[in-house]
């Protein structure tokens, strides 16, 4: 079994496609950590394409808000206006769909999703001291989250609690070996919104059986998502925010 796992692709239907023809033919199963929609201006293909293909995705905060679940707590305007329009543009069977969405965590066949983190889908979990305070919550050996849009995350490996680095420039992806006594908490980075100053499209790849985990970066067309952004009179805000990768 190869997994693709995604996070965070907030609508995006350029960067989501250029993940999907990067990675085509090394996995058998996508899961998602949430957000498929907010922000960007393509959620009617973003979930009818989630419909079909993701095996398992637990929900973000902008999939509660833009189906309308609970009111946003600490959306800043520019998410406000995107989720607002989000709602209208998606249909009833599709809001249905994200409303039945798991909270998480959604605890699978040998590893686990969650958005934010295992105590709070709506938690940020940014440097160690954070990862640190969840070890208790952890129930897979290997556990993946998003929220952040920072590809990484950690391990806990014989050597201590060791970070785990995104691509560099030049580079598109960072291999580690999946030892089995390590515990793992992986960020596959955001599809659609990434915000660790790398504008390319995040994700990750897991083979089980080789035991390989990759986190990659692969390049979009963001001048198309942009426009797309600005057709839909979406604000200008998002559209910008995409070229620098935060
Ligand atoms: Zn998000």
């Amino acid at each position: 079994m190869r997994r693709l796992i995604l996070s965070d692709i907030h609508a995006n239907w350029d960067a989501l496609q250029a993940v999907l023809e990067d990675a085509a033919g090394q996995y058998d199963e996508i899961v998602c950590c949430g957000d498929l929609v907010g922000y960007n201006a393509c959620p009617r293909e973003v979930v009818a394409w989630a419909m079909e293909a993701v095996a398992h995705t637990v929900r973000g905060n902008h999939d509660r808000v833009c189906a309308f679940i609970d009111e946003p707590s600490d959306f800043n305007q520019y998410a406000l206006e995107a989720a607002r329009w989000t709602n209208g543009q998606l249909d009833a069977r599709q809001l249905a769909w994200l409303r039945s969405l798991p909270a998480g965590p959604l605890v699978l066949d040998g590893f686990e999703l969650f958005h934010g983190s295992p105590y709070d889908e709506d938690e940020y979990v940014v440097d160690r001291n954070e990862a640190l305070a969840l070890k208790e919550a952890l129930h897979s050996s290997l556990c993946f989250f998003g929220h952040t849009h920072l590809q990484g995350g950690w391990v806990w490996a014989k050597e201590g609690l060791l970070d785990l680095r995104q691509p560099r420039f030049g580079e598109t992806e960072t291999l580690y070996r999946l030892e089995a006594d390590a515990q793992w908490l992986v960020n596959p980075g955001s599809v659609g919104q990434p915000r660790d100053r790398d504008s390319r499209a995040a994700y990750a790849l897991w083979d089980v059986e080789r035991r390989v985990l990759a986190l990659r970066r692969v390049k979009y067309r963001v001048e198309d998502a942009q426009k797309r952004i600005l057709d839909a009179g979406l604000p200008e805000h998002l559209a910008i925010r995409l070229a620098f990768g935060r």
